[in-house]
Order: structure tokens, then sequence, then C-alpha cells
């Protein structure tokens, strides 16, 4: 049986890590960052995920699954690499590498044997090829090293079941050698039907990129719908329930609100416009600014509609707002180019004292946007607010109860910007309800 490494043990890294020993392979994870190595080998997750904390733990005991930040262990030990560094945005939009290449730097020159390196990381086309041909310019003379696409779809609140129950396989392959061995790792999914869609590199990476273009024009064409609602008097929701239940749209991610965020989403359709312009194909993907527009201007409108309530009210520059939430998005505490963060920090910036709740994205939060105080409940958060602004769609917070808060705040105004609260519930407490887009209930 083939033993896996896993470089990189972030949101992604990690999750496929205990992914790849539950589905029975001895697994090394291997990270540069010594706390984050210190915290997995004892069992510890050092992010937000469901379920995770459970399959880590069960396999760091059985010593199926170790950690180390030593690539020439993971090069000594291991027949296939999957690379799981971090792509971040670079300054000019397009993807920063720096960790992808790091890896085969340190990586290749270490192999000893015959290996199969396979990326998961979310890169532009064409890197995989670049790789090649760097990897072949570094391994030691007589062993042979190939180079595999395997992108990743998992959703971070659901990464355990996606990793282990993903909806498609993709293996990009330069040869059939890499895919018999990316069969003989996932043989257990696929027994289970999962389905497997073989190619070639340039286009494996270019599956992963196009996904969350797609997905993210999805959320900004309902967004685009939440405006025109706004200037016509009609209602966004309605109009996406109705929309979803053609199947030939779907219901998925039809719900108008903030906006996307994320790690992924923003990154890969900037990068992916930056990809499409050194290609000479930037005329293609020339709507996805419209889509980057349409989010931005998400948050602008929430920010402008929360200025609005402090400006009526008594002495708005020091007016208080209470934000629920600072995750991108519900079960979990990635706060990374996050809608709820970014409208708190502009508040915050303009004047307003910004109290902001989340059930475990507030450590996080803190680190990136100290300047904001933090309360360890929502009543707390609420306390003498002027307005409060629902902005991450935690569950919790539809069972708030509005007549006691109402108790607490100072002007019972709330902005439900993720459009998920039951507007006839908190209407009935006395709560001015705002939600942009949106008929409310009479
Ligand atoms: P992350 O920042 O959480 O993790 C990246 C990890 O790589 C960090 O732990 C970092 O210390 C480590 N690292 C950096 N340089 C290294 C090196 N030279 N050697 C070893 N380790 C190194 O990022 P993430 O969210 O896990 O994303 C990783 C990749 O996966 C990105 O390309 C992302 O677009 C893609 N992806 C992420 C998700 C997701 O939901 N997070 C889903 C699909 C794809």
């Amino acid at each position: 049986m083939v033993t896996i490494s896993v470089i990189g043990t972030g949101y992604l890294g990690a999750t496929h890590a205990a992914g790849m020993a539950e589905l029975g392979f001895d697994v090394i994870g291997v990270d540069t960052d010594p706390v984050k190595i210190r915290a997995l080998a004892g069992g510890e997750v050092p992010f937000h995920e469901p379920g995770l904390p459970e399959l880590l733990r069960r396999h760091v005991q059985t010593g199926r699954l170790r950690f180390t930040t030593s690539m020439a262990q993971a090069a000594a030990e291991a027949d296939l690499h999957f690379v799981c560094v971090g792509t971040p945005q670079s300054l000019t939009g397009a993807a920063d590498l720096s960790a992808v290449h790091a890896v085969i730097a340190e990586l290749a020159p270490l192999l000893r044997r015959n290996a199969l390196v396979v990326g998961k990381s979310t890169v532009p086309v064409g890197t995989a090829e670049q790789l090649t041909r760097r990897i072949a310019s570094l391994i030691q003379p007589g062993i042979a090293v190939e180079v595999a696409w395997n992108p990743e779809f998992l959703r971070e609140g659901h990464a355990v079941h996606d990793t282990l129950h993903p909806n498609r396989l993709v293996f990009g392959c330069a040869g059939p050698s890499a895919e018999w061995l990316l069969r003989e790792v996932y043989a257990r999914p696929i027994a289970d039907g999962v389905p497997v869609v073989v190619t070639d590199l340039a286009t494996a990476e270019l599956v992963k990129v196009s996904a969350n273009a797609f997905l993210a024009t999805k959320i900004s064409f309902i967004n685009a719908m939440a405006e025109l609602c706004e200037a016509a008097g009609a209602d966004v929701l309605t109009l996406a329930r109705a929309l979803g239940h053609d199947e030939r749209i779907g219901a998925q991610f039809l719900g108008a609100g903030l906006g996307y965020g994320g790690g992924c989403l923003p990154k890969d359709v900037r990068a992916l416009i930056a990809r499409a312009d050194e290609l000479g194909s930037g005329e293609s993907v020339a709507f996805l600014r419209g889509v980057e527009e349409i989010n931005q201007r998400r948050r602008d409108r929430i920010v402008a509609e929360a200025l609005e309530v402090l400006r009526g009210g008594p002495g708005w520059r020091a007016g208080r707002v209470a934000v629920l939430g600072a995750a991108f998005k519900p079960h979990s505490d990635d706060v990374r180019d996050s809608p709820a963060l970014e409208v708190a920090q502009r508040l915050h910036r303009a004047g307003a004292l910004v109290t902001v709740y989340d059930p475990v994205a507030a450590v996080r939060a803190r680190s990136v946007a100290p300047q904001l105080r933090y309360a360890a409940n929502p009543h707390v958060a609420c306390r003498k607010a002027d307005v409060v602004l629902h902005l991450t769609e935690w569950p919790e917070f539809g069972s708030l109860d509005p007549v006691r808060l109402r108790a607490i705040v100072r002007n019972p105004v709330l902005i439900d910007a993720r459009n998920t609260l039951d507007a006839a519930r908190w209407l009935a407490a006395g709560w001015e309800f705002r939600r942009p887009g949106t008929v409310l209930p009479l």
C-alpha cells in the first residue's frame, strides 16, 4: 500500500491528511509552521471544522497519521505527495505561487525513489506543466517523478464529509501511471459511486477555478437581482425561491445577501482574471469583473444602510454598532476576506463603536481586526446598540429572542444582511427590521 505525504496542513491539508488516514493509508503531514505541526501531532485542530478533531485524533492515536516539519522524512517515506499549501492573492491579483515553488524546490532534490507529486492547491492553469519541468531539473538521476493535479472542492464547515464523500473526483494526469495510483488512493469513494473525471493537467487546473468563478457568478447574479428588486419594490427572496424551482437553475447559491468572501472565491476569481489576461484571453472572462463589483457593492450597501441608521439617531459619531458574525460564513472560523469583518471595520473607521460577536471566529477576527471590540455573547454585543447587524448566518442567530434583545439595545433597528432571520418575529417585538431588496411582511 502506498504511503502518502500531505504538504501544507492548513484547512485543506489537515482535513485531507485525516481523510487519507481514514481511507486506510499511512499519512505524514508536513508543514513549515512548527506550532501547527505540534498541535496536529497532539490531536488538536488549530481551526474550527466540525468532525475533524475526532477524525484526526482517532488516526493520530493509531499512529497511521503523523505530522512533521521535516520534508526529508516525507521524501524518504512517502510514494505520493499531495501539495496542499496556500496560493493567496498577490498584489497584482494573480495567485502567489511562492509556497508551491518552495515545496518543489525542497522536496524534489530529496527524493530517492520514484514518486507521484499531486497538486491539490488551487493554481493558475499551466502551473502543473511548469512544475513538471522544474522537478525534472531538480531530481536525482535515475528516478522518475510524475506530476498530477487533483483539485479539491471541499467546503469549509463540511470539509470532512466532502473529503470522504466528494461529489466528483478530477484527476489531471500526464500519463496512465498517475491515474492508476490515484484510482488506488480513492478506491473507496470510487467504489461508492463517486464519478471520476480523468483529464489532462491544464483542464484539471481550470476545473477548480472555473467552478469557483461559476459559484461567485451565481451569487452575484442573485445579488444583482436584489439591487433591482430594491429599485422596483420587489422581493428577491421570493424571486430566488421561484428561480430555484427550475432544475436548470437550481436553488443552491441563490441566497441574496452580503455576497461571497473567504479564502477561496474572491482570490480565485481574481486569479482567473489575471491568468486569462496573461493568456491573452482577458475578454473571455471580462464579465467576472462585474461579478466582483456586484459583490463589493453588497458590502458598500450594508455599510451605507448602517450609517444611515446611525446618522438618523442621536450623536451618531459615537454610535454603537452590534455585529453578529465575523466568519465569512457559518460553521467556520475563517475570516479571510470576510464580508462581515470588512463591514465591521469600515463602520469602525467611520467613527462607530463596533462590538462583534461570533460563536467561533472571534479569536481569528481579533488577530486581524484588534481595533474592534469583541463580546462573549450576542447579548453583551447588543448592549446599548444603536443598530444591530446580522452579517454571518450562524443558525444560533435564528433563535435569538427579539423581545429580550429589545430591552438591551438603545435603538431597536436590525439590518439582516444575510436575509435569513424571521422578519415577522422581529417586527412583532417592535424592531425596525431592514432587509434591502426584500418586501417585509405586513
Ligand atoms: P492555509 O493557509 O490554511 O494552509 C496552507 C498551509 O501551507 C499553512 O499551514 C502553511 O504553513 C503551509 N505552508 C506554506 N508554505 C509551506 C511550505 N513551503 N512547506 C510546507 N507547508 C507550507 O490554506 P488552505 O485554505 O488550506 O488552502 C490551501 C490551498 O487549497 C489553496 O490553494 C486553496 O485555494 C486551496 N483550497 C482551499 C479550500 C478551503 O476550503 N480552504 C478548498 C479547496 C481548495
